[in-house]
């Protein structure tokens, strides 16, 4: 051991029970995620706008606030936030309540291996090569296999990655490049999950499924420190997510009350949008329906694979946080998806995945129906790069 691990505990999201963050931990034994707690108190001491200045440009900086393990890094984290000026004109034409004038576009595609999952991945294998895991394995969709491939590289580590049979081609290449073992399921993610959950034990596989290790999250809500940053010590007043597992919508959420609790901002909040596609919408449901929980959405088919998830296991934290947030959730087609990229790629110079370009299109649905104010700032996040996704943006040239 080198220094003492600053997570004081892992607490369950659900029922509060706490568990030892010393030792290998999945899930809550009533089923639900469990968090990482730490000393606020003592991080707010050093985690300061005048210590921030001079650290690395990477998620890395904010360590108070991340396992303190030595960092299994590939230069994540901090990237652009580009004012959209001539997307905010687009989608100010024509529109009723006045458009937007202060839209900006978070491009998560610029991290390693192109997508924000490279955030969860790097504190994910370094806190589980630091507790002696002898493989790493997990299910995907996509850009999250890539990115657990490569840092598994990166921490010399084997990774055993399982996706659908259909799964976007520049994602199964990229694992085997990174020297992955893949396995290919004729299924959907959750498909893939049952497979990684039913072999783990056996094979001698730490499980880094989305939520079902406690780090992943804590790689993730960085993008929360970030706009805070970025925004010059304040926050936006809406984040449109593309939200599929939720990791990243309960980690900025997380990290809002820890700049609470560190006196950082008060107790308003960013409005949270969810964006899901139209083929797999579960949350979507759920919020309409005003229900606490999500059902299983059948056949879930979408080419934005990293929305194709059908039963995600936070949908409890992802439900109470949109309500908290006095947010929203709204259903886009793919359709829709691919023509926004277009636009997104065209007026911006940024080539989206296609669950990026859906917040494009959420925005000009919620500044349409005058949910979204022209005075309000708002953030777009494209988690992906557009790189990945032939298959999907060929379909878009015929469109
Ligand atoms: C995984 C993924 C998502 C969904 O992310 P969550 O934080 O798990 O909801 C969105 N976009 C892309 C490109 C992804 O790879
Ligand atoms: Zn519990």
């Amino acid at each position: 051991m080198t220094k003492p691990l600053n997570v004081i505990e892992l607490e369950c999201s659900a029922c509060g029970k706490k568990y030892d963050p010393a030792t290998e931990q999945h899930l809550c034994t009533c089923g639900r995620p469990l968090l990482a707690r730490y000393d606020l108190m003592g991080a707010k001491a050093t985690l300061t706008p005048e210590n921030l200045k001079t650290r690395p440009r990477t998620l890395w900086r904010y360590a108070e606030v991340l396992p303190n393990d030595p960092p299994v890094s590939l230069g994540e984290g901090m990237t652009p936030l580009v004012h959209a000026k001539r997307l905010c004109a687009s989608i100010s034409i024509r529109c009723p309540s006045g458009g937007l004038e202060n839209l900006y576009v978070k491009d998560e595609g610029l991290n390693p291996t192109g997508s924000f999952k490279a955030r969860g991945m790097t504190t994910a294998v370094s806190r589980a090569k630091q507790l002696g895991a002898k493989a790493l394995a997990a299910p995907t969709a996509g850009n999250a296999g890539g990115a657990l491939a490569a840092y598994a590289a990166a921490a010399g580590l084997p990774a055993v990655i399982v996706m659908p049979a259909d799964t976007p081609s520049a994602n199964v290449m990229e694992c085997q490049a990174f020297g992955a073992k893949v396995v290919k399921l004729n299924g959907l993610i959750s498909d893939c999950g049952k497979y990684v959950a039913e072999h783990k034990d056996r094979e001698g596989w730490y499980d880094v499924s989305t939520l079902k290790e406690p780090y992943r999250i804590e790689g993730k809500k960085t993008m929360g420190y970030e706009l805070w940053e970025q925004f010059g010590g304040k926050l936006p007043d809406v984040i449109i997510y593309p939200t599929g597992g939720g990791v990243g919508l309960i980690g900025m959420c997380k990290a809002f009350d820890e700049m609470q609790e560190m006196g950082w901002i008060g107790t308003e909040r960013p409005r949270m949008v969810a964006v899901q596609a139209k083929g797999c919408a579960p949350i979507v449901r759920a919020w309409e329906a005003h229900e606490d929980s999500a059902q299983f959405f059948q056949n879930a088919t979408t080419i934005a694979s990293g929305l194709r998830v059908p039963g995600p296991l936070g949908d409890l934290l992802m439900l109470s946080m949109l309500r908290r947030t006095n947010g929203t959730a709204i259903a886009v087609a793919d359709n829709e998806m691919l023509r926004a990229g277009r636009e997104l790629a065209s007026l911006e110079g940024i080539f989206g995945a296609p669950e990026g370009a859906a917040t494009v299109a959420a925005a000009r649905l919620l500044a349409m129906a005058g949910w979204i104010q022209r005075s309000d700032s708002v953030v777009l996040f494209n988690t992906g790069t557009g790189y990945k996704y032939s298959e999907a943006w060929q379909r878009a040239l015929q469109v």
